[in-house]
């Protein structure tokens, strides 16, 4: 079996209500689409990360002008050796952002092909399954508005837990007065109720100020504090984790085994979160889950983009072994973006959602399980 093209689709579509993280307002949602095809007749499908800032352009054009060269006429099977390949061919001008987020949405749509080829989910050719059910996290809390929205992000919690969600994560930020309101306006409206809190700054702050943060955030028993620091400041991780009883998370903006070997490597982190569509995808998640397991560090997956990406997730999330094994460990949870998305569902024809235990069921059909509409990429796509 033998690549034959690399089609890259740019999606796009502008939001009715623009919101906003503490890195900017995001008003339109976007995605880099990759189709692989195959001699065989055989399609992958693969997305590289697209946060709510970065264009898709620039991965597309990673993939249109130095990837796509190097795959034609390959075999699609032959993912570490198409991995490494990818990757010592851009490491002079690649390695970390849109070139890595690029590499990674080509690398899914290969393990895609090689799901369909051997006609099993990617989770058994990443050696089996952990579990076969996820459980959900609600991501969501952006601001409308900007400061001052306590009250409406405490409705939202409500809504989150009466869809069905125990687990959520709140995005912080906007000054440490406005975010230390808003957790107390949250924690109000869910008392009792049972609910796991995350919180996620998106590196809003140097070391001072999340210290400050950090400080409050400890009475909250957190699963997790996101990105407190930005992901340069390594150093500035490794004084949080060693001030603060909150767990410490990061890695969304992490990208292959050489990036995470730093984070892993000095106890920056607690939880380490690659995003598949960008550390490097199914193959860079692998390297980074044998890194955290080898460091007992516990390793739960970011991700923000549509069905495609989120599929790919799934099947990553079904074969991570506990770091720590035990009767009862601790499992991973799935990100579940609760945000608005006009295409992220109607992309394909599984979208997430919750079973009658509110959990999330993992496909086990071949490949990343789930089959890409047409018609909604026509309809979306902007290249
Ligand atoms: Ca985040």
């Amino acid at each position: 079996m033998k690549i034959t093209d690399v089609k890259v689709h740019i999606l796009q579509s502008q939001l009715d209500q623009p919101f906003a993280f503490s890195q900017g307002w995001v008003t339109v949602r976007s995605a880099t689409i990759i189709e692989v095809q195959t001699d065989s007749g055989l399609v992958g499908w693969g997305e590289a990360f697209s946060q709510g800032l970065e264009s898709p352009q620039v991965a597309a054009s990673a993939i249109e002008h130095s990837l796509k060269p190097m795959l034609l006429g390959q075999n699609p099977t032959d993912t570490e050796v198409l991995w490494n390949k990818m990757y010592n061919q851009t490491r002079d001008f690649g390695r970390k952002g849109s070139v890595m987020a690029a590499i990674s949405g080509v690398d899914i749509a290969l393990w895609d092909i090689a799901g369909k080829f051997y006609d099993v989910p990617v989770s058994q050719l990443l050696g089996g399954r952990f579990r076969d059910v996820v459980q959900p996290y609600a991501t969501g809390f952006y601001r409308l508005t900007g400061r001052n929205e306590g009250r409406r992000l405490a409705e939202e919690a409500i809504a989150h837990e009466e869809a069905g969600f125990r687990s959520m994560k709140i995005k912080l930020g906007f000054g440490v007065d406005d975010d230390v309101r808003v957790m107390g306006h949250i924690r109000e409206a869910i008392d009792g109720r049972g609910v796991e809190l995350m919180v996620d700054t998106n590196h809003a702050y140097g070391r001072t100020e999340a210290l400050r943060l950090g400080r409050v955030l400890d009475e909250f028993d957190l699963r997790w504090y996101e990105e407190p620091v930005p992901p340069e400041d390594i150093d500035g991780y490794v004084e949080l984790r060693k001030k603060l009883a909150t767990p410490i998370a990061g890695g969304e903006n992490e990208h292959s085994m050489y990036g995470f070997c730093d984070l892993i490597n000095r106890r920056a982190v607690d939880i380490v979160q690659p995003d598949i569509g960008s550390c490097g995808g199914i193959t860079g998640a692998k390297h980074v889950a044998v890194l955290a397991q080898a460091n007992g560090v516990e390793v739960n997956p970011h991700v923000w983009g549509s069905g495609i990406a989120q599929a790919a997730s799934l099947q990553v999330i079904a074969a991570l072994p506990n770091t720590v094994h035990s009767l009862y460990p601790r499992q991973p949870i799935l990100e579940y973006d609760r945000s608005s998305h006009p295409f992220r569902n109607e992309l394909v024809d599984r979208a997430l959602t919750l079973n009658k235990e509110s959990m999330v069921d993992i496909p086990k059909s071949s490949g990343l399980g789930i089959e890409v509409n047409q018609n909604a990429i026509i309809k979306y796509r902007v290249n």
